[in-house]
């Protein structure tokens, strides 16, 4: 064989029966092979085969198949960020003419997804907030409410939905829940009777903010139900990437457990400053959704978010003095971060809407890394000197 041919068909090395990597492989690969066309199209190839990395990819399927058991469920379809998740379930189980239920204190690109593009498909919407279960259930109960895409805790403001009720009341007039439980994270909300869990995998799942990445997982009838579209939209996770994840979360359980000590370390301290007028943290035995955190999750995560006794340019300044906290959105890295919630956040909210979802210029988002929760407490007591000494 001439070398230039070699170079495209280079001699493979096969491991032999019984000898076996102990960490799996990426298989690299767009396409797959059978030795005929007969063997391609068995019922055994059609089931468990691989054709084609758009269709799927082992290294994807194993980070697929083990999100899906981390959230108690049976399947789960791997994309390539978070909104690529959130816009599956979406396109997904929507069609001209339905309504989607939505919340003023959700993330940023969950509202703009509904408001802005799916009104575009001629899907209509209700913004409510989280605590209005006297409007949910109304609007519910219209003929073309057909999905309620909601956050557990909410980003930015931390408000925990009652997942018991809002799902009771979704099954009673048929609607379909898609629960994004980023924040959450992969075992908690579980046990609750949501169709879809969507997560933004770039988080505490990868872990080290150097990957992007999401999910969407689901029992085997509603996964299926969605699986065509996914293909079709190309929106598949690189399998370099789902080899990334996969291996974020062999600690994911530390570092979520760190995460959350340190947030409601953090919590605790800011709670007694003279220059914090509000915490929003569930952990914290006085915050609003504490009582119903507790039931729902097992621990509370690593973001929480305040306002400051202060007006815009004394809270940038603060923010800007921070030294081990770094200005940028994300969340779920080993790394602490900090955001100005209304710019970060709430741009595309009314006046009116910021004030609901409780967004104001002092307010302050933390997502707490693992670092050393005093050198982290340190750098927060050394800016607020700083701007308010
Ligand atoms: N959902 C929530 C709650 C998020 O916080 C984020 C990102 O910050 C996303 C979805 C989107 O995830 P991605 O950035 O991976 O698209």
């Amino acid at each position: 064989m001439k070398k230039q041919t070699r170079v495209t068909h280079p001699k493979e090395v096969k491991l032999r029966t019984g000898n076996d990597a102990v960490v799996s492989p990426v298989f690299q690969t767009v396409k797959f092979t059978y030795p005929t066309i007969a063997a391609s199209l068995t019922a055994e190839a059609k089931e468990h085969g691989f054709d084609y990395t758009r269709d799927s990819n082992p290294t994807t399927r194993e980070l697929e198949l083990l999100a899906a058991e981390l959230q108690d469920r049976d399947d789960a379809i791997a994309v390539g960020s978070g909104m690529a998740a959130i816009w599956l379930a979406l396109l997904g189980n929507l069609e001209a003419g339905d309504r989607v239920i939505i919340f003023v204190e959700s993330y940023r690109p969950n509202r703009v997804a509904v408001r802005r593009f799916l009104a575009k498909l001629g899907i209509e919407h209700t913004m409510l907030s989280v605590h209005d279960l006297a409007g949910i259930e109304q609007a519910f109960a219209q003929d073309d409410t057909k999905l309620v895409l909601f956050e557990a805790p909410t980003n930015p403001m931390l408000q925990v939905p009652d997942l018991a009720a809002i799902t009771k009341l979704a099954k009673q007039h048929d609607v379909v829940t898609v629960l994004d439980n980023t924040f959450a994270g992969l075992h908690n909300h579980g046990r609750y009777e949501l169709d879809y869990f969507v997560h933004s995998l770039t988080k505490y799942a990868n872990g080290h903010g150097d990957a992007m990445g999401g999910i969407v997982i689901g029992d085997a009838k509603r996964i299926r139900a969605i699986k065509p579209l996914a293909v079709n939209m190309g929106s598949v996770l690189d399998p370099g990437v789902a080899f990334l994840v996969t291996r974020g979360l062999k600690t994911y359980y530390l570092r979520y457990e760190r995460h959350s000590a340190n947030a409601l370390a953090i919590a605790e301290w800011l709670s007694k400053r003279k220059e914090v007028t509000k915490v929003y943290y569930p952990g914290l035995p006085s915050d609003r959704g504490h009582a119903l955190a507790r039931e729902q999750m097992t621990d509370f995560g690593g973001v929480l978010s305040f306002d400051l006794a202060a007006d815009k340019d004394r809270t940038w300044a603060f923010i800007d003095a921070l030294e081990l906290f770094t200005t940028t959105a994300s969340l779920g890295s080993t790394e602490s971060l900090v955001a100005p919630c209304r710019l970060y956040l709430g741009t595309d909210l009314s006046a009116d809407e910021q004030a609901r979802a409780g967004l104001t210029d002092s307010t302050v988002r933390f997502a707490v890394g693992i670092e050393h929760v005093d050198d982290l407490i340190a750098d927060i007591e050394q800016a607020l000197e700083k701007n308010f000494g």
